[in-house]
């Protein structure tokens, strides 16, 4: 199959790599549809180097299609659409009880004193490979994967592997009181993500966000 792999500092390449095959029970392969390109993965293409293997494959923010799981993976079939959340938990450990799948203790990288393995995200979380591939080889599968509905296009479904949780998350973690207001800083993808989610749930929302080479703008998204 075809799959982006890096090879270096700002050295990056779409090559002929094995395809991922099904290797425990509880694994699955993805036909990969739609893959986001993180802002986390430009760590990778600069400072992030030293911790990454050439050849391996990036990309954590897929979705596709079911093609084949294994014996322990029963709420998703072939055929099945299907968003892969970045970080790979197995659902059933004490952490993952406690709901905090990032510090998942089945899959934590112990070694590098971090959490959770990641697709496509250096040695530090696991060197899984990544979802930027035609398939992608899932682990833990019997809990990872998200069916969705067919009919709307994959940009409807495709940030609920990272963006939208992770600026969910955020919104949660500034603690917006009632009838409060939150600032965005930034307007590109993943600061309108954070400003979507804040005006969904009726707060005040102002945007800042540089214009070109004419300054600092702000905006109040509802007055
Ligand atoms: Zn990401
Ligand atoms: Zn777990």
């Amino acid at each position: 199959m075809k799959a982006v792999t890096w090879h270096g500092r700002r050295d990056v390449r779409v090559e002929e790599v094995p395809d991922p095959v099904i290797k425990e029970p509880t694994d699955a392969v993805i036909k990969v549809t739609s893959s986001g390109i993180c802002g986390s993965d430009l760590h990778l293409y600069e400072v992030l180097g030293p911790f990454t293997t050439e050849g391996d494959i990036l990309g954590h923010e897929p979705m596709g299609v079911v093609e084949e799981m294994g014996a322990e993976v029963t709420h998703i079939r072939p055929g099945d659409r299907v968003v892969v959340p970045f970080n790979i938990s197995c659902g059933h450990c004490h952490m993952c009880g406690l709901s905090l799948y990032a510090q998942c203790e089945t899959t934590q990288v112990r070694e590098q004193g971090t959490g959770a393995a990641m697709f496509g995200y250096t040695r530090l979380y696991g060197q899984v490979p990544g979802g930027q591939a035609a398939y992608l080889g899932v682990p833990q599968a019997h809990f990872g994967p998200i069916k969705v509905p067919e009919g709307p296009p994959d940009e409807r479904f495709v940030y609920l592997s990272d963006v939208l949780p992770t600026a969910w998350q955020g919104v949660e973690y500034a603690e917006i009181p009632e009838g409060g207001s939150v600032t965005v800083l930034g307007l590109g993808p993943v600061g309108q993500m954070p400003a979507r989610i804040a005006l969904h749930r009726d707060h005040r929302v102002y945007e800042i966000f540089q214009k070109k080479r004419d300054g600092v703008n702000k905006i109040l998204l509802n007055p």
